[in-house]
């Protein structure tokens, strides 16, 4: 593997960073001082480089504003106590962020690109990783069609770039989920496996329809019998059933691979709790619930790490939880916290320091 790529490093004059306090940020709203860009044209990746964060300059008849060729990935930087920056487990969302591209007809990223591109950014912009609790810095990866054409066929021409962005928590409390029945998120042969972005606009209804019911987000079923358990939202969804932590099973590629949900499925293995990956349905939880077996319920995603359920709402019936009682869930919040603010030795080799 070549890890000397060249990249051209462009400084901002002075730093924005004097005009923010990363104690109180928002998720997803701030971004550093510097992004990387890099450009696909004639069969190979060109242009790579870093400069500070500015607009970009597009054609109105660019492709991936009409027919949607973009991809992203999502992956958080930390800082520990000592003030080193690491990035979690980024080769596992760049894996994915090319899995999601030979999905969409659009060309992979070189691992050194990818990778390099993204710890020399990181290292640049080090300053912007929040130091305090439940603060980190938000990593975007994202690639997008740049031809400029109205005919419907794959772009020849592609951006990619990096985005940092210091960010708070996404959910500060504990969510109200409903089971939806009317929308479908993805189907077997569809593309719900990747991190394409029509994925997430197509997914904006139900959630708003979710919102005007009173719930945050919606649990997914499967499009036929809206009775298959798919993820929650955009995170993928655990229940503890009678002390066994089951997850939907991946298999027909309609749910997306998620990281946190793979290193959970890790972690609670280690502490000794067993974990199925299998079909479950909305009956099942639904009994579960009605013998006092479902005793945690929780969402999985690099955004909102582990995120507490409150209430499942199926139809008229409504299944609300005490998350205070969810021991397993908190247990893996701590777990996963203490290895990525580096607290405790990282044995999986999950850590990228930079
Ligand atoms: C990103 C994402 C997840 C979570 O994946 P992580 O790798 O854990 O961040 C789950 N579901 C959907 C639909 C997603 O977009």
């Amino acid at each position: 593997m070549e890890t000397d790529i060249d990249i051209n490093i462009t400084r901002v004059e002075s730093s924005k960073l004097k005009d923010i306090n990363l104690e109180n940020i928002p998720f997803g709203k701030y971004f550093s001082d510097h992004m990387l860009e890099a450009d696909y044209e004639n069969g190979e990746w060109k242009n790579v480089e870093i400069k500070p964060y500015q607009p970009l300059v597009i054609e109105p008849s660019l492709a991936a504003l009409h027919y949607g060729q973009s991809i992203f990935e999502g992956i958080k930087a930390y800082k520990d106590a000592n003030g080193e920056g690491y990035i979690f487990r980024p080769y596992d969302n760049f894996k994915r962020f090319n899995i999601s591209a030979a999905r969409m007809c659009m060309p992979t990223i070189p691992e050194e690109i990818f990778m390099e591109g993204m710890k020399q950014l990181v290292a640049l912009d080090k300053n912007w990783i929040p130091s305090k609790e439940d603060h980190t810095m938000y990593i975007r990866p994202l690639m997008f069609a740049t031809d400029t054409l109205l005919g419907v066929r794959p772009s020849d021409t592609y951006k990619f770039l990096i985005l940092l962005s210091p960010s708070g928590p996404y959910y500060t409390s504990p969510m109200k989920i409903y089971v939806e029945e009317k929308y479908s998120r993805s189907v077997k042969g569809g593309a719900g496996f990747s991190k394409n972005a029509g994925n997430y606009a197509t997914s904006m209804i139900a959630a708003k329809e979710a919102r005007a019911k009173g719930y945050d987000q919606v649990l997914w079923t499967d499009p036929f019998e809206h009775k298959w358990l798919q993820e929650v939202g955009m995170m993928n969804v655990m229940f503890i059933i009678d002390g066994v932590a089951v997850t939907p099973e991946l298999s027909e590629g309609t749910i997306l691979n998620g990281v946190t949900r793979n290193s959970a499925i890790v972690l609670l293995k280690e502490m000794g709790i067993e974990v199925q990956e299998r079909r479950l349905s909305i009956d099942e939880i639904v009994e579960a619930y009605k013998k006092g077996q479902l005793n945690e319920v929780f969402g999985c995603g690099t955004a909102a790490t582990i995120a507490p359920i409150k209430e499942l709402g199926y139809g008229d019936y409504r299944m609300p939880f005490d998350v205070e009682t969810f021991k397993i869930a908190a247990k893996l919040r701590k777990e996963m916290d203490d290895i990525r603010y580096a607290r405790i030795p990282d044995t999986h080799n999950w850590m990228v320091k930079i």
